[in-house]
Formats: structure tokens, C-alpha cells, sequence
């Protein structure tokens, strides 16, 4: 199937070209025709199927339109590394290169500061590491009530790191109307737990 039945914008297939896609991955051709139609989707896969495009891609056709208030992010990406959260976001300068999304790291080593004054503006992509989201939100300087898509990627990973209260606590402060897209290469009970209580009636994809 070539992209361009995916059902995603031009301006996205244009930045897809110009990366030198030409074929979508099987995680992609499976996932990105069910996130466009706003379903919640469990993909099952390792970092290396092209799994980013599969979230990135749809979300920043869903972004074309609406705008992002102050401090209400419009979409939250929750990564476990600082690593992989700056890898997602050069993936939305890469494929979002046509368009002027506002997007916004909240991790670890940054300053606090520059992070608050990027909330003002009005952030269409936030991504971020459980922790350091808490904390903007804990001071008050960040609102979870607008966000229409919510991934968690590497749901694994989290695990590993002790981060699945945190991850609890995060969507229980989303609204329930959001989309959920989640990631993770193994399926261990936790993880299944955290499936069955924060997605509804989700795809589920296994590449
Ligand atoms: P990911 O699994 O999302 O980390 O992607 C792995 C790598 O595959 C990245 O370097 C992407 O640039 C590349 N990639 C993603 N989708 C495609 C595609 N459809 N064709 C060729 N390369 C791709």
C-alpha cells in the first residue's frame, strides 16, 4: 500500500517524500489508518519498525487544524529517556517541516524557565518524561485538560524504570475523550493492566 492511501494530508505525504520514504512500514501501513479515524491502538514493536512515523506522521495531519492555547498542550508524547524524547522530537521537525507546529520538550536538564515560557505560548506537541511533566504540573504552570492524542511510548521501558504511578497519575489528570496511542515491545502483566484500564477498545497491532 503506498502512503498516499493512508489518509494522510499532502503537506505530511510532501515532508514523507522528501525524507525518501517510499513504502510504509508494516507497523505504519496497519496503525496510521486507524489513528486517522481517532482510535486508541496498543502496537506491539520494537524501536527500529518505524513505530515513530506511525504516531507522528497522523498526529501532525489531526494538528492541521485547531490551534493551541496557553498552557494547554494539545498533544502529549511520554517517552522514558531524555534520549528518546529528543530522538521524537526530531522526528516532528522532520516529517512536520511544512508546517509551524509549536513543539516542546519537558525533560530532565533543561531549564525549567525556557520549558515555562515555551507552555505560554501555546504548545501543539508536547513530549516528555513522566517526571519532569509532574513537575511543571505540581507548579501549577501546565493544564492536561486539552489534550486530544496521548502516547506512551516504550511502555516497557517504563516499567523498567519505575515510572508506572507516575504514568497512572498522568492519565487520570487527561480527559477520557482523548485519543491513546501506546508502545511497547513485550506485553508483561503490568503493561497489560495499564492497557486494559487507560485504552478503549484499542486496535491492537503486532509487528
Ligand atoms: P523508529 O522505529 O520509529 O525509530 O524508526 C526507525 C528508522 O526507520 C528511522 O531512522 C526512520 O527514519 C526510518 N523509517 C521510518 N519509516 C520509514 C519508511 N517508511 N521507509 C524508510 N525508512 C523509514
Amino acid at each position: 500500500m503506498p502512503f498516499s492511501d493512508l489518509g494522510l494530508s499532502p503537506k505530511v505525504l510532501e515532508a514523507v517524500d522528501a525524507a525518501g520514504y517510499t513504502t510504509p512500514t508494516p507497523i505504519q501501513e496497519q496503525a496510521i489508518p486507524h489513528v486517522m479515524a481517532g482510535k486508541d491502538v496498543l502496537g506491539i514493536a520494537q524501536t527500529g519498525t518505524g513505530k515513530t512515523a506511525s504516531f507522528t506522521l497522523p498526529m501532525i495531519t489531526r494538528l492541521e487544524r485547531g490551534r493551541a492555547r496557553a498552557r494547554m498542550p494539545r498533544t502529549l508524547i511520554l517517552e522514558p529517556t531524555r534520549e528518546l524524547a529528543a530522538q521524537v522530537e526530531e522526528s516532528f521537525d522532520k516529517y512536520g517541516k511544512n508546517h509551524k507546529l509549536s513543539v516542546a520538550l519537558l525533560i530532565g536538564g533543561l531549564s525549567f524557565g525556557d520549558q515555562d515560557a515555551k507552555l505560554t505560548k501555546g504548545v501543539d506537541v508536547l513530549i516528555a518524561t513522566p517526571g519532569r511533566l509532574l513537575d511543571h504540573f505540581e507548579r501549577g504552570r501546565l493544564l492536561l485538560t486539552g489534550i486530544e492524542v496521548l502516547v506512551i511510548d516504550e511502555a516497557d521501558r517504563m516499567l523498567d524504570m519505575g515510572f508506572i504511578p507516575d504514568i497512572e497519575r498522568i492519565c487520570k489528570l487527561i480527559p477520557p475523550s482523548r485519543q491513546t496511542l501506546f508502545f511497547s515491545a513485550t506485553m508483561p502483566p503490568e503493561i497489560q493492566r495499564l492497557v486494559s484500564q487507560f485504552l478503549r477498545d484499542p486496535v491492537k497491532i503486532e509487528v
